[in-house]
């Protein structure tokens, strides 16, 4: 298996294929820059946005706005900052007027996110909102019915736990929702302290043995703030 150092090396490569990309005409044409990601790249904890906005177009870095803003505030009182876990979306470019990603770009895209995953090896992706659920789910059920339930998945060729939660964005403005996205972060300190996602077995056994686990392992429980001071950071990662 890659060590830690030679996979930050090949995210630095695909970042640089990334900000050469003209899959999407539409959007290279529009953009002021590819927000590839940024944070840990060897993050045990991977978060998966829809797109970037304005302020993230302006700046190359992912949730920079006030959504991100509150992904900060929630990891903060789960004792993690952002340097620590690694934060992408679904598509690297701002979609002009921040509309809604179309399919041909999220397919144009897809192949830099699972590369991602592949690079950072993650134990636990949390995807926010509908399009990044639904997209690493393989499954067009919404984030409404499947938000807060943990369960393994092979993306690429990597295992991970996938934990969908509300976009931070749509908490900005609902309480409810702002209540249950809180309420889901606080199961993020145990799922991050179960052992790594067990390979997938053609029986499904051991897959099945592991989600019995993972459903009591999961209950919210805050964690302290770590002593150890924040992984190093060069650039974007
Ligand atoms: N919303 C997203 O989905 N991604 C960002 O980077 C910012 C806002």
């Amino acid at each position: 298996m890659a060590s830690a150092t030679e996979r930050r090396e090949a995210l630095k490569e695909l970042l640089m294929e990334a900000r050469a990309c003209t899959r999407c005409a539409e959007l290279a044409s529009t953009r002021t820059s590819v927000v590839f990601g940024a944070g840990n790249a060897d993050a045990d904890l991977m978060f998966v946005g829809e797109a970037p906005g304005a302020n993230e177009d302006l700046q190359g870095l992912p949730f920079v706005g006030a959504a991100g803003k509150l992904l900060e505030t929630l990891l903060g009182e789960i004792g993690l900052s952002r340097a620590e876990v690694f934060i992408a979306n679904v598509l690297k470019c701002r979609p002009p007027g921040n509309r809604d990603p179309r399919p041909g770009e999220i397919e144009n895209c897809t192949p830099y996110l699972i590369r991602q995953i592949e690079l950072v090896q993650p134990r636990v992706i949390c995807t926010l909102g509908n399009f990044a659920t639904k997209l690493l789910r393989d499954d067009p059920a919404g984030i409404t019915r499947v938000h807060g339930r943990p369960e393994v998945r092979t993306i690429g060729s990597h295992t991970t736990r996938l934990f969908p939660i509300y976009h931070p964005a749509a908490a900005l403005y609902t309480p409810r929702t702002m209540e249950t996205l809180r309420e889901d972060f606080l199961s993020l300190p145990g799922l991050l302290g179960l052992p790594p996602a067990p390979l997938p077995r053609p029986d499904g056994v051991e897959a099945l043995a592991a989600e019995a686990v993972a459903a009591e392992a999961v209950a919210p429980q805050p964690i302290a703030a770590p002593d150890e001071p924040a992984p190093e950071q060069l650039g974007l990662f």
